[in-house]
């Protein structure tokens, strides 16, 4: 074949190193990629380039610049002109940094100009015929590939290496195949290697080659399409059969799903060529989806690297892939293993239409789907899945969306007749569809991994329009609608690589309780990470005036920081973020006390979003919205929890349904509810003034800043009718009677000063009550009673005898009793704590963030 006995060995011992757009997209960059080139101790070592990416954003894409300025002609749109000013100006300014050596620029520059000049003369004419063809196009968009390889040369050169280049047109040579993609002609290519080896290899230097662009075996100029350069790099890898080949790119390795998209996707050690080819067949653009191909052929081992992070070890793709130990015992968490993972990646296709063919004429009817593809096949398109029910009743595939017109047009065409007779009933385009594709080699023949996926689809809510899985069992996919995907990515990803649960939380109200929360949440996410596969990210805090939104997770060392310095709050955008967050799951926190953030949970619910709150304002609200809230929840399939709005973290809304859901019958629900007046009632005897205790509870922080809203009774009202309402009463917050202890002539008065100066005047009142209870040998206790077996609530001040267990009480606990049916006889179940503050009010919050993971199915 033309090369002797030592070129040969060289070739074979030929180290194929490729750099993407990003890492030649600047003087300083082409610079790193030469020293990089340079240092190699290889015999032979070839450096595939892509066109100039973009090294800071806005800059202009040289591949993107191309097309786009072809588009422009081609549409008489003359602002071709200034992207070709684009081009020049990056090129040349590029060119003025590295080439020091003046017959270097100068040789350079003066060839780019001319090429340059070439393409506006066609540019010119395309603009004038106002249209343009693919060979043409192909011909422009190869250039940028021309002057980043000729300018890594000249570059190597002038810092004093030795470097020739590789048109790789010369070489390259390749035929169209069917599914609009290319195959190379390896004889052709081989014999036009050897050739250019024989006669223009120098020792020692390095071997600049195009990556993308190609030859057809015409002798017209192609290209491998987009991406094409990591496929160069792989057939040069496959022709001169060399030891390896290095893919540099921008990210560290193939990852578990795009780590623009997916913000815990995780980079994997090694992959196998097969998982490789499907995970960018179904469009992880990382790797053009016939990269590995050429590799195969040969087992030469590629490695994905990160030219920015040259430490990392990347990711490496070869013939094989072990099977991890234990990978039966699917269900618990194996998956997460670094190694040998079953699921390696996840990837979709966004812009699909789903075309379903559809007919009993079908059934038992040979070559039906022979004419299905036929026809789709001559249209042009490419059939990216297919999915056949095994009625045979119809038969559905996808298409990329741009191509659907085109498919049904000609399944119309090859089914008029059989349309006509009724045998085919509809030929029908369902548009806006995304495919999501789970793909791993270990998948196979092990029982699981489809349910896994299919449960997280579901719990994310996502409807799963088609199915398909191959024999090989590579690669699970499903079609899903367009708004659904990034749902259905974050859902299947987070069930096969984080956690079981990934849940995004807004918070409302970063006040006491909302910090607390916050505070609280942080100290457990590494537990709950760890421990139950629950990852909570906080997306979004939002207060009256300002709110904080982060497209990732707000880091919660530093919130109140970046808190303070947010914009102005919004509930519609507050809203609109949590829904667009990546999670499948998203949960909203009310931590205000506010009728107006209330007044939003039935929109929540509605929208998929789960509500948690101790705001008691919509449960204790007019029974019609409550009513509403409720039917709206349970049609939703959300989730709505609000513990804490009774006796704070004390389990008293889930003590009362769980004696309900249990088939216990509550007859009545009395208690101390106000850690205030708890306080209060505690602390009064005999010769003490009740508004001395007043005052010193309101100095010790522990009423609202005006006691007339604890001493009122309104919030042990708000706390009764929820609770009526949990036993199925329907009662209204105005039906509930309640026992003010604000003194009628202060109700209206106006400060608090004034209202806390009068207030001695009126101590005879309690006085004299405690003093007629004493003498009965009881005690006074502000209550609030359910009475369900009456169907009325109240809130009164009530004796009780002092051995009862509410006049045992201490400090500011609340006291909950229930008599029910089960607990009668024995005595009440009862259930007493600290009722108040923010530590138990949070904890109680958080509980119910908690147990709406527990819904969506955390491990116990
Ligand atoms: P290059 O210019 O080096 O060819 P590309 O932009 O074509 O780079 O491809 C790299 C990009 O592919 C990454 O920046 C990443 O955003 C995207 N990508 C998509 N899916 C994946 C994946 N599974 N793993 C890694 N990167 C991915
Ligand atoms: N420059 C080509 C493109 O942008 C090829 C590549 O970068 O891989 O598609
Ligand atoms: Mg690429």
């Amino acid at each position: 074949m033309g090369r002797d006995r030592g070129a040969k060995t060289d070739r074979e011992r030929a180290r194929s190193r490729r750099f993407g757009g990003t890492c030649v997209g600047s003087a300083e960059r082409i610079s790193g990629v030469c020293d990089l080139l340079m240092k190699n101790d290889s015999p032979l070592t070839m450096g595939i380039v892509s066109a100039m990416g973009v090294a800071t954003k806005g800059e202009p894409k040289v591949t993107d610049c191309l097309i786009n300025a072809t588009d422009m002609a081609a549409n008489r749109d003359d602002s071709y002109v200034e992207e070709l000013t684009k081009l020049e100006d990056k090129h040349v300014s590029t060119a003025k940094a590295l080439l020091t050596d003046k017959a270097e620029y100068d040789a350079y520059i003066e060839t780019f100009l001319s090429e340059l000049n070439d393409l506006r003369s066609m540019f010119k004419a395309i603009y004038i015929a106002g249209c343009s063809t693919d060979a043409f196009g192909d011909f422009v968009v190869g250039h940028g590939e021309l002057w980043t390889a000729r300018l890594c040369a000249a570059t190597i050169r002038c810092k004093g290496g030795k470097a020739i280049w590789i048109d790789a047109r010369d070489i390259l040579v390749v035929t169209p195949s069917e599914d609009g993609g290319v195959d190379v002609n390896y004889n052709l290519s081989n014999a036009n290697l050897d050739k250019w080896y024989d006669e223009n290899m120098q020792e020692g230097a390095v071997v600049m080659v195009t990556g993308f662009i190609a030859r057809t075996p015409e002798g017209v100029p192609t290209t491998l399409k987009r991406n094409g350069s990591d496929y160069s790099a792989t057939i040069f890898g496959a022709l001169t059969q060399g030891k390896n080949i290095t893919i540099w790119t921008d990210v560290d390795g193939v990852f578990s799903a795009d780590p623009r998209r997916v913000k815990g996707a995780r980079c994997l050690s090694s992959i196998s060529y097969n998982e490789a080819w499907e995970l960018a067949y179904f469009g992880a653009n990382v790797l053009h989806p016939r990269t590995t191909l050429p590799a195969m052929k040969y087992n030469i081992p590629v490695t994905l690297r990160n030219y920015f992070n040259q430490d990392a070890p990347g990711t490496s793709i070869g013939m094989t892939c072990p099977l991890p130990a234990g990978a039966n015992n699917i269900g618990k968490y194996e998956t997460r293993d670094a190694n040998g993972d079953l699921v390696k990646g996840i990837a979709t296709i966004d812009d699909v239409c789903l075309i379903n063919v559809e007919g009993t004429g079908m059934v038992g009817v040979p070559g039906t789907a022979n004419a299905v593809f036929k026809s789709v096949k001559e249209a042009g398109c490419n059939v990216v899945m297919i999915s056949q029910a095994s009625s045979e009743h119809s038969i559905c595939f996808a298409v990329r969306a741009h191509e659907a017109d085109a498919a049904v047009n000609a399944l119309n065409k090859t089914f008029e007749k059989a349309i006509a007779a009724g045998r085919i009933s509809r030929i029908h385009a369902l548009e806006d569809c995304s495919i999501l594709a789970v793909v791993g080699q270990n998948m196979c023949q092990t029982p699981g991994v489809s349910a896994m996926l299919f449960e997280s689809l579901a719990q994310a809510a996502v409807n799963v329009i088609a199915i398909a899985q191959g024999a090989s069992e590579y690669n699970i996919t499903v079609v899903v609608s367009k708004n659904d995907v990034n749902k259905a990515l974050q859902a299947a990803h987070g069930r096969f690589y984080l956690s079981k649960t990934a849940i995004s939380v807004g918070l409302v109200g970063p006040g006491l309780v909302g910090k607390t929360l916050l505070r609280q949440m942080k100290e457990q996410l590494e537990t709950l990470q760890d421990e139950f596969q629950v990852e909570l990210r906080t997306v979004a805090i939002t207060g009256g005036r300002k709110m904080l939104l982060s497209d990732g997770t707000i880091d919660l060392d530093t919130w109140e920081e970046d808190y303070a310095n947010s914009g102005a709050a919004n509930m519609g955008e507050f809203t609109q973020h949590v829904l667009d967050s990546e999670a499948p799951n998203r949960i909203i926190v009310d931590c205000s006390a506010s009728d107006e953030v209330a007044s939003h949970y039935k929109e929540w619910l509605s929208k998929g979003l789960h509500v948690v709150t101790p705001n008691k304002k919509a449960n204790s609200g007019p029974l019609a919205f409550y009513k509403e809230l409720r039917s709206i929840q349970r049609n939703s399939y959300t989730h709505y929890f609000y513990e804490a709005t009774v006796g704070a973290g004390l389990p008293i809304v889930s003590t009362a349904r769980c004696l309900l859901d249990a088939g216990d019958k509550i007859k009545r629900i009395e208690g101390i509810f106000s850690g205030t007046l708890s306080y209060i009632f505690n602390t009064l005897e005999p010769g003490v003034a009740f508004s001395d205790i007043v005052a010193q509870a309101k100095e010790a922080g522990y009423t609202e800043p005006d006691p007339r809203d604890d001493l009122s009774g309104m919030d042990v009202a708000r706390k009764v009718t929820i609770l009526a309402r949990e036993c199925g009463l329907e009662l209204e917050l105005s039906d509930v009677p309640i026992q003010s202890l604000v003194p009628e002539p202060l109700r209206d008065v106006e400060s608090v000063e004034e209202f806390m100066k009068e207030l001695p005047k009126y101590d005879g009142d309690i006085l004299k009550q405690q003093e007629a209870a004493a003498a009965a040998g009881e005690v006074l206790c502000f209550v609030g009673v359910v009475d369900v077996e009456a169907g009325t609530g109240s809130v009164e001040l009530r004796r009780y005898p002092a051995d009862h267990p509410f006049a045992q009480l201490k400090g500011s606990d609340n006291i909950i009793s229930f008599t029910s049916r089960y607990y009668t006889d024995a005595g009440p179940l009862v259930v007493r704590g600290p009722g108040a503050g923010a530590e138990v009010t949070a904890g109680g919050v958080f509980g119910d963030i908690l147990r709406v993971c527990a819904y969506l199915g955390a491990p116990s």
